[in-house]
Parts: structure tokens; sequence; C-alpha cells
């Protein structure tokens, strides 16, 4: 339960609303801001009122998942206000308060900083990127359905990276009957490959790999689906790029050579906001009650 605990959720996408529904369930005090077009009322949140000493009693603020731009602003789906967080603004909350968004850019970093609050990026956390592995392999199961006219199972399926996202899919692509390989480049990884009984090959050395496949997958968020990798792919392959904008595949290449390619940024919040939410509300809870700063073990 989070009854004492003053909250402010600012801007955000439908994740926020199961998210503001879980603190309201939890009995926090919950201050809104950037929601004013929002359909569902929230009949127990509190209008943010940011010149009102409401800011005094703030132990968390949480942001969308995207933080705030590069000048402190915040978006919102459901609102066109522009809500800008400024330096002093956050100075006038407590000490502890924590601030909370999904990934940090410098800006939000050296605001953190400026203004002595501890700053988490949720999804820079083990335990929220595994647990929003899940909804990922889902909307990729979603995407490659809906833009192959093969099955999966049988279909040769290359991905790339054994991160967090990595191995949930390829799991769940070993178990969907796809023949998997997974792209590595340490031996540790090759050798977790193989544990798995799947095929590892050498991310270091790819030009000479064979590549051939149906599916690409890629999670690493550099440019290791070069020319020399697109090139060995057969002309009804598609790649689906899951790793950060702006991905690591050559896209440009990939059109050139008539490759379906994709950047699907964004799953778990597009095929399960309120999974997604809930994942974001329950790591929120535990770390805001804890009043931890470094809870990541
Ligand atoms: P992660 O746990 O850090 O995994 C990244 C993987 O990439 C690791 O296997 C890492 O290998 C490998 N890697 C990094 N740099 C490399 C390089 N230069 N060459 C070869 N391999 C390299 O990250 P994650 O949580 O799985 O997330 C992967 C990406 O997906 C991120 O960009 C994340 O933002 C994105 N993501 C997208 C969605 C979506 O909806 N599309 C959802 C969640 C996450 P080592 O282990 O050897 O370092």
């Amino acid at each position: 339960m989070l009854t004492g605990y003053h909250v402010a959720v600012i801007g955000g996408d439908a994740r926020q609303i199961e998210l503001i529904r879980r603190l309201n369930e939890w009995d926090a005090t919950v201050y809104l801001a950037g929601f004013d077009q929002l359909n569902e009322s929230f009949r127990e949140a509190i209008d943010l009122d940011f010149d009102s000493d409401q800011v005094e009693k703030l132990d968390a603020i949480i942001l969308p998942v995207p933080g705030t731009d590069s000048e402190g602003k915040i978006e919102g789906i459901f609102s066109n206000q522009l809500i800008h967080l400024s330096e002093e603004w956050l100075k006038r909350t407590p000490a502890h308060c924590q601030v909370f968004s999904g990934i940090a850019n410098d800006h939000l970093k050296d605001l953190a900083s400026k203004t002595n609050r501890t700053l988490i990026p949720l999804m820079d956390r083990d335990d929220v990127a595994i647990y929003n592995s899940i909804p990922t392999v889902e909307g990729t199961l979603m995407l490659i359905i809906q833009h192959t006219d093969f099955t999966i199972h049988g279909s040769k399926i290359i991905v790339l990276g054994l991160g967090r996202v990595g191995m949930s899919l390829a799991r769940t692509f070993d178990h969907l009957g796809a023949k998997v390989s997974v792209g590595v480049r340490s031996s540790k990884a090759a050798a977790r490959v193989y544990e798995m009984g799947l095929e590892p090959i050498d991310m270091k050395d790819m030009a000479k790999a064979d590549m051939s496949c149906d599916i690409l997958l890629n999670t690493v968020p550099h440019l290791v689906v070069d020319a020399s990798v697109i090139k060995q792919l057969p002309s009804h392959a598609m790649i689906l790029d899951l790793a950060s904008k702006p991905g690591g595949t050559d896209f440009r290449y990939a059109d050139k050579r008539g490759i379906k390619a994709l950047l699907a940024p964004g799953l778990p919040g597009i095929v399960a906001p309120k999974t997604a939410g809930r994942i974001i509300a329950d790591v929120v809870s535990r770390i805001v009650q804890k009043g931890s700063r470094k809870e990541n073990e």
C-alpha cells in the first residue's frame, strides 16, 4: 500500500492509465498533469498545480517512458498542454523525492544532478526490461504474423543479441517450432545459446557466417544488420528491428534490395499498455516504499 505517499504523474500515454489506477488502488495521493483530454476521469486524483505547495509534499514524480525532450518538455497524448520540468520547480520538491522515467536523456540526468534528486530510468533496470520483454515478444509475433505469408513453425529465424529481449525472443520462437540461430559476440553467450539447443552465430564475423534466414530479428542498438548481412537474405525475408531508434539496420540498403525491413519501437505500449503500465506501477511502488537509491539487485 502507498497510504501517505504523494505521487505526481506528469504526461504519458495509455500505460499511465493503468499506473494511475494502481496508485489509486494502493491509496497513494495522486496528482495529475497532462491528462485533461482523457475521457476517463480519476475521481480520487488531484490536478497538479505547479505553483501551489503540492510540490513540497511529493515523494515521487513519474514522467512518461521517454522522459523529457532535450529542453525539458514533457509529452503526453492526453493533453495539448505544454509541460516543462524546470530546475526551480524540481528544487521545491522534498530532498527525498524520486523522479521516475522510462529512459533518461542528458537533459534529464543534468536536471537531476543539479537539483540533487534521485533519477530512476526504469528501462535500465533488469527487472523492468525482463518483464517488458514479454509484451515485446508478443508484439513481435503480431508483426511477423501480419507481415509474412508463411508460418513461424519451420521458419529459419536469426535473433541478434542475447540480452533481456533477445533471450525471450529466442526461447519463444524455438518453442513455436522455428529453427532459431542467435547472433552473439562473447563466448559466454555462445555457450548459453548452445545450452539452449540453438545455433550460435559469431557476430564479430557475420560477413562470413551463414545469415540466410526467413526472419531476422535485431535487438542490438548498433548498426549490425549492414549490407554484408542483408545481401545474404532471400528476397522473401523480413527484418524486424526492435532495437531503440534508429535501430541497427541499414534500412536504405534493405529497401534497395527489396527486403521488407521494419523498425518496431515501443511494442509493450502498443500491444499491451495495461500490462506495461502494471509493470511500471509494481516497480515504482516497491522503490517508493523502500525509498532506496540503488535497488537494482
Ligand atoms: P540488453 O539486455 O542490453 O541486450 C543487448 C544485446 O545487444 C546484448 O546481447 C549485447 O551483447 C548486444 N550488443 C550490444 N552492443 C553490441 C555490438 N556492438 N555488437 C554485438 N552485440 C552487441 O538490451 P535489451 O533489454 O535486450 O534491449 C535490446 C534493445 O531493444 C534496446 O535497444 C532496447 O531499447 C530495445 N527494446 C525495444 C523494445 C521494442 O518494443 N521494440 C522493447 C524493449 C526493448 P553483450 O551481452 O555481449 O553486451
